[in-house]
């Protein structure tokens, strides 16, 4: 244990007394007295002050009887959650002989006992890696070799896979909640969770703050979409800071009552929807995965309590395509639609999207479904959330952009050099370092003054700097990320610094082709596949599929460059079409002719049955190409 003497004292004094703060809320219709330990606060401000980080389950400790997620299952505590994963910790500990800095695979549903896993693998000092059970064992081999993985850990439902891959690669499964029944019942809101009062209720565990500020947290595999997936390395310190930077910019509450529906190896749905809630003190309604009609009913929180309703959603686009496609079909009378507007508008604070492009024609069908502006934001697995829309005013949240950096990342636009392959930079658009100390006013949380300097946490205006004047002022080029959130390594690859994903004074090349124009990021998509060179001009996939997903035949669409002798490559499209609907190439033309130059219009067309994705709803260009690349080449004359 390395908590400091003083820490002890304070968390021995959390469970005996109410201190500091007292504020009233009601959790399952009874009035609870919460308790804020002021104390406890300073104790954590001070450590973050000296370079130390606060694991999000010790952020628990703060607020400890309010209602931190609901399931399929239950209602749980934020001591409940941090009980449970205590308990399980003891159970790690004794398998890994009390070791630390290992890595530890998990593989839970996306429900409490995610949050309990991860929690517990932190509190013995050792790094999660979230495993899925969409993939089939042959990856889930490769990410256990690949990641060292010292103990793997998972629900029972997963045992039947794991078990004959562990005995195969000799590795320690460890099976949650068979010796200690980890159930929704234990860990629901009970009197002894709401009030906790008894010493060995919340003891302290986990290693010291200062320790967290300098060992790492968890590892994210990437998408792989053109090498084997790379284990990107979040350190405490790096989730810390992103997690100040999403609460600073999308003014995340204790208020919030969030929905979860997104797989949880991926850092949108670590990040932005389960971390960053949990550690503002919010509700998570956690549910297994995205069923559109089930999303629906929670987000119209028909028969529901207030205090359980949601008002924040984080999604991908292809969610909320398939969230309109329903209401096509089930809402469309003007009657339930004004339902729908007036509900959603009113409950609704925040809906993200991100991880792909977003649409236009989708942007604008959500605004006239719920009257809301969806905020676009660009994030990756390696930087974590980067660019964003604004939170306010919601007016300038644009159609097809990505806004600014966010708190403390530096984003910048490099061209190339032809001949030396020298990378010059055009714009570098920088935001100042978020606040990490927690504020408990900005989070809704107090009403007493420890964070006079409230300004701090605002989302500040960047500073631009053009290291090239451009007479039509508009900065194209290859997208570099940087700041304290930036991943710094790969897990079980060489050192990367110098290497070719960053550049030699450290800014990480995102491979992403991207444009500064009017004071706001464009993505135009990824350098090696969404830039399409046709007859001497470079053509963004992304915004040929934005334009032709407007044609109100198509429900789905893919853009690629298919190799061709006379242009080098030519711009080809695959859809999916519209219940009963038709169309032609020329169709295609003519309609996207008017919003796409002549060059940018699909050259071929096939129409598919189905679009393949991955788990986070992307397009698989990798898939795609190779199942319909032959049948996209230009017929010759
Ligand atoms: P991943 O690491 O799997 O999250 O993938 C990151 C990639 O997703 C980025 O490099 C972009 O190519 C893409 N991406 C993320 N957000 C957006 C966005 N808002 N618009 C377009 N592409 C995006």
């Amino acid at each position: 244990m390395e908590l400091s003497l003083r820490t002890v004292r304070t968390f021995n004094r959390l469970l005996r007394k109410p201190l500091g703060i007292v504020a009233h809320r009601s959790v399952t219709g009874t009035a609870v007295k919460e308790e804020v330990n002021t104390e406890l606060l300073n104790v954590f401000n001070r450590d973050i002050n000296n370079g130390g980080a606060v694991p999000v389950f010790r952020r628990a400790l703060l607020f400890p009887t309010r209602v931190a997620l609901q399931d399929e299952l239950g209602i749980y505590t934020y001591a409940g959650l941090y009980q449970a994963a205590s308990v399980l910790s003891q159970e790690i500990a004794a398998q890994l002989v009390g070791e630390s800095d290992r890595t530890i695979a998990y593989m839970c549903n996306n429900d409490a006992s995610h949050v309990i896993a991860q929690w517990a693998i932190w509190m013995t000092g050792n790094i999660a890696v979230p495993l899925t059970p969409l993939h089939p064992p042959e990856m889930l081999k490769y990410y256990l070799t690949d990641s060292y993985s010292s103990l793997v850990l998972c629900t029972q439902e997963f045992e039947k896979v794991l078990r004959p891959i562990t005995l195969e690669m000799h590795k320690p499964l460890l099976v949650m909640g068979r010796d200690n029944v980890l159930t929704a019942q234990l860990y629901q809101p009970n009197t002894s969770f709401l009030k906790p009062k008894a010493e060995n209720n919340l003891t302290d565990v986990g290693k010291s703050n200062e320790w967290y500020g300098n060992n790492e947290a968890l590892i994210i595999y990437t998408s792989g979409t053109t090498s084997k997936p790379k284990g990107v390395v979040w350190t405490h310190s790096m989730l810390q800071t992103q997690i100040s930077a999403l609460h600073s910019a999308w003014q995340y509450s204790a208020n919030d009552v969030v929905l979860h529906t997104l797989p949880l190896h991926h850092i949108h749905g670590q990040l932005n929807s389960m971390l960053a809630s949990l550690a503002a003190g919010a509700r998570l309604r956690m549910l297994p995965s995205f069923v559109s009609h089930n999303v629906w009913s929670r987000l119209l929180g028909m028969g529901e309590r207030d205090e359980t309703k949601v008002t924040v959603f984080h999604g991908v686009p292809a969610m909320y395509a398939r969230l309109v496609a329903d209401y096509d079909r089930m809402f469309s009378d003007s009657k339930t639609a004004e339902y729908v507007r007036t509900t959603l508008g009113s409950r609704m604070r925040l809906m993200c999207a991100g991880s792909a492009p977003l649409p236009a024609q989708l942007f604008l069908k959500w605004e006239e479904i719920s009257g809301m502006r969806l905020l676009e934001r660009f994030g990756m697995s390696e930087v974590g959330m980067a660019l964003s829309n604004p939170y306010r005013p919601v007016e300038a949240r644009s159609v097809g952009c990505v806004g600014l950096p966010l708190p403390g990342v530096s984003a910048r636009i490099v061209s190339q050099r032809e001949d030396t392959g020298e990378l010059e930079p055009l714009v570098t658009v920088e935001t100042p370092v978020p606040e990490t100390q927690i504020c408990l006013d900005r989070l809704g949380l107090s009403s007493k003054d420890f964070f006079l300097d409230s300004d701090k946490y605002e989302w500040k205006a960047p500073t631009i700097t053009k290291h090239k004047e451009l007479t039509e002022n508009v900065y194209h080029g290859e997208l570099l990320i940087k700041g304290p959130a930036v991943f710094t390594r790969y897990w079980n690859r060489s050192p990367t610094l110098n290497a070719s994903d960053f550049t030699e004074d450290g800014w990480f090349r995102t491979g992403d082709t991207a444009s500064f124009e009017d004071g706001k990021f464009r993505i135009l998509g990824r350098t090696s596949v969404d830039i399409i060179k046709t007859g001497g001009y470079k053509v963004s996939a992304l915004q040929v599929e934005s334009a032709i997903l407007d044609h109100p035949s198509i429900a789905d669409a893919a853009v690629l460059g298919i190799e061709d002798e006379n242009y080098g490559e030519i711009v080809s499209a695959v859809v999916v079409l519209k219940e009963n609907a038709k169309l032609t190439l020329q169709e295609l033309k003519e309609a996207a002719g008017k919003k796409l130059a002549p060059y940018q219009l699909p050259k071929t067309l096939l129409v598919t049955n189905e679009m393949p994705r991955n788990a986070m709803g992307k397009l698989d260009k990798k898939v795609i190409r190779q199942t319909f690349g032959k049948q996209l080449v230009m017929p010759k004359k």
